[in-house]
């Protein structure tokens, strides 16, 4: 290291935070990390923002990228080849000038803002600008279109909540309506067989206008009415059935499209948690009583109510009663509690409600994940009520848990409409951009920047996935999960003007350096005083305590004319960064990543067979010294008649009973034998058939073990057992013992 280079101001600073003479410069506002650099202009880049929240319910898709919209459009009415490519440009350039616009803040429907974005693309040209017009009409979906912006999240959410709760509404009216007009059927059935149903204005309203002139009414009731019952249903059966009827046509939880006898019609999203359980525990009752009303027109539909068994398990039907399948027949709440309401009383209630398994989604937004902690002097709280919202739900188990940004909500919709739809509780704690008064970036910029430097990595956690974490918890899209930070290329100009390239990782430091209110933990270096003692975050705290006490550490970063500068970086941001890496570590060990147990397990494993493995070879050279001689076995399949010889046996009677060998050498169970010539083919010396073709060892001295071992495995009956290696110096004896392992 040269230590010479290391100026005194550096370490001064990096120690304490504070700047002393001229060799250091203050954080301008305009810098920013430098793997940040290339999203200056973020509206001339095609990504996942803006997006449209689809008007339609149709199926389970919500939300389109305005990307996804163009690439579609341009496919179905651009020309392929040559003459399709100025439609296919002006396209790409209405679909920027739509980005632009709603970067500079418009809103409204993709159709609305179509025609402005037009205008803007053709310019002067009436004939391009009549083009782009006219495609919005091969357009076949409309809807919002958003930024990724402050208020993204919510609606995002929101919509996807709606669009599972359409979902639900149509089976749910489907079902109602089916029972309401199976028990109307029964009601008009025993009016029609009735006194009252044979009366003349009751027969003709059943016969129609048109014959009117043809029957004599009053003649017909006389006629029909005799012995008619006054009513043929018994009186607790209409009772029931009415009261059924009566539930189901004014349910409150999901009118019918006329709202047809429905007073009263309930709100499902609130915006705090005491409400929404005010909400769920008065309507309770209401609940329990639709969800009987089903279960006793469902028996009544099919003829199956007995009311010596049913009446008395009706009556005592309550809330204690319900199942998950009741409930989940029923909307669940939506709360999107909005971000500076976090921490006050109406929502103090929010993990009791998640634990108690209130079928309620929960949208939870952070805009600082800087926070200074309340105890200490300018130290980092670092995430304490946000970064750990949900690793504390998910320790409660029991629900569904996302943690995201809203960089990466248009990535995770499919996840997102998951959660909406489980059964039970929801968390989605999402951090949705940093506050205006700490940065000029983008919320789409600050909100990435947050889950790349782990800050507020993504995940997610379903309790009814499986029953255990491997299948329960996944990452969401973090770049490198394997890793500490992420890795990126960095290309940049040197001194010379001479292209350069840089692997670069972003940490915990580079997303507090898009945050102008900490800009006091930063101080740049001019490049004259750059010395290798400098050296970046990621790499500075993989040092030991000695040598990171000779070093500085610093991140690279852009100011707005994208020079290159090295911002190096004090102690107290560095233990916070510090402390993100132990959080993610935890995280990674949910996820499977480096697991301590697993890793502790695979080393105990690892050293046990690396023993046994030395103590066999040891026994082996111990075995092979004493022996100077060809063994017993080797000379009798060499000399003596083989049927004398288990090992050999070519002899059936012989080796009837096929009884392994006394010592450790190699032998087949030669009666068993298929002849199917493998193990000849591997070695005909070493191996050979008796007379009934049968095969044996033939001279053990022929071959290798390896040769044994790959007969062994290519035998199709599994008869040659390979014994012990004879020579102990033979390459690759460690495996080919581990090979030789299903066959002794
Ligand atoms: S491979 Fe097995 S079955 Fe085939 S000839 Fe050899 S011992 Fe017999």
């Amino acid at each position: 290291m040269d230590m010479a280079a290391k100026f005194q101001d550096q370490t001064v600073f990096h120690m304490t935070g504070k700047r002393a003479g001229d060799g250091l410069a203050e954080l301008a506002a305009d810098f920013r990390p430098a793997l940040l650099a290339a999203y200056r202009d973020l509206p001339r880049l095609r990504y996942d923002y803006p997006v449209v929240l689809l008007a339609s319910d149709a199926g389970g898709e919500y939300a389109r990228s305005l990307s996804s919209v163009m690439g579609g459009l341009i496919t179905d009415i651009a020309p392929r080849g040559i003459e399709g490519e100025r439609l296919r440009k002006q396209l790409l350039r209405l679909e920027r000038e739509i980005r632009g616009l709603v970067a500079g803040g418009a809103t409204g429907l993709l159709t609305e803002l179509w025609p402005l974005a037009a205008d803007k693309a053709a310019g002067r040209d009436d004939n391009v600008r009549e083009i782009l017009r006219r495609a919005v009409e091969s357009l076949d979906i409309d809807g919002e279109v958003l930024d990724c912006d402050k208020a993204l999240t919510a609606r995002f959410l929101r919509r996807a909540w709606q669009n599972v709760h359409a979902e639900k509404a149509a089976r749910f009216r489907a079902l109602v309506d089916h029972l309401v007009r199976k028990l109307s059927d029964i009601l008009r059935a025993a009016f029609v067989h009735s006194q009252a149903g044979q009366q003349p204005e009751a027969l003709k309203s059943g016969f129609g206008s048109l014959h009117d002139d043809v029957f004599d009414f009053s003649a017909m009731s006389r006629l029909v009415a005799r012995n008619v019952p006054k009513d043929e249903l018994p009186a607790s059966r209409r009772q029931r059935i009415e009261s059924a009827l009566s539930v189901l046509r004014s349910q409150p939880f999901y009118p019918d499209s006329r709202g047809a006898g429905t007073e009263t019609v309930y709100e499902f999203i609130f915006s705090d948690c005491a409400t929404a359980i005010e909400a769920h525990r008065t309507r309770l009752p209401k609940l329990v009583e639709v969800v009987k009303a089903i279960a006793v027109a469902e028996l009544e539909a099919r003829g199956g109510y007995v009311e010596a068994d049913h009446d008395a398990f009706f009556e005592r039907y309550d809330e204690h009663a319900l199942t998950a399948d009741d409930l989940a027949q029923f909307p669940d709440y939506l709360v999107c509690i909005p971000p500076e309401r976090n921490d006050a009383p109406e929502n103090a209630a929010l993990m009791e409600m998640l634990s108690a398994g209130m079928p309620v989604k929960v949208l939870v937004q952070h805009t600082d994940l800087l926070e200074e902690a309340a105890i200490g002097q300018g130290h980092f709280a670092f995430g304490i009520r946000s970064a750990r919202l949900a690793t504390t739900a998910m320790g409660l188990g029991g629900m569904f848990v996302m943690q995201s940004t809203a960089s990466n909500l248009y990535a995770l919709r499919d996840r997102v409409r998951h959660g909406m739809s489980c059964r039970g509780p929801a968390l989605f704690s999402l951090f949705s951009g940093s506050p205006a008064e700490a940065s000029d970036l983008p919320t789409y910029l600050t909100a990435a920047a947050a889950m790349k430097s782990r800050a507020f990595p993504a995940f997610t956690y379903d309790a009814n996935a499986g029953s255990n974490w491997a299948t329960r918890f996944s990452f969401e899209n973090n770049r490198n999960p394997e890793e500490d930070w992420p890795v990126e290329d960095f290309e940049f100009a040197d001194e010379d003007l001479q292209r350069v390239q840089e692997r670069v990782r972003f940490t915990y430091a580079d997303f507090v350096l898009c945050d102008r209110r900490h800009a006091h933990h930063f101080a740049v270096v001019p490049r004259d005083r750059w010395t290798s003692a400098m050296v970046p975050v990621a790499d500075w705290l993989a040092l030991t305590e000695r040598q990171a006490a000779e070093r500085i550490p610093y991140v690279l970063a852009v100011d707005g004319s994208n020079r290159l500068h090295r911002v190096i970086v004090d102690s107290r941001l560095v233990q916070a960064t510090r402390r993100c890496v132990l959080l993610w570590h935890r995280l990674q060990e949910h996820g499977g990543i480096h697991n301590s147990h697993a890793e502790q397990a695979l080393a105990r494993e690892k050293a046990a067979w690396e023993e046994q493995k030395r103590q066999e070879i040891e026994a082996l050279k111990q075995s092979a010294a004493a022996v100077t001689t060809p063994s017993a076995a080797n000379a009798a399949s060499a000399t003596a008649e083989p049927a004398a010889q288990p090992v050999a046996a070519p002899a059936a009677e012989a080796v009837a009973e096929v009884a392994p060998p006394p010592s450790d050498e190699p032998w087949i169970e030669t009666t068993r034998c298929s002849s199917c010539n493998e193990c000849q083919n591997i070695n005909d010396k070493l191996f050979g058939y008796n007379e009934n073709k049968q095969a044996y060892i033939k001279d053990v001295n022929a071959g290798t073990y390896r040769q044994i071992i790959e007969a062994a495995e290519a035998c199709q009956v599994a008869i040659i057992h390979p014994g012990k290696p004879k020579n102990p110096n033979e390459p690759g004896l460690e495996e080919l013992l581990e090979r030789a392992k299903p066959f002794m």
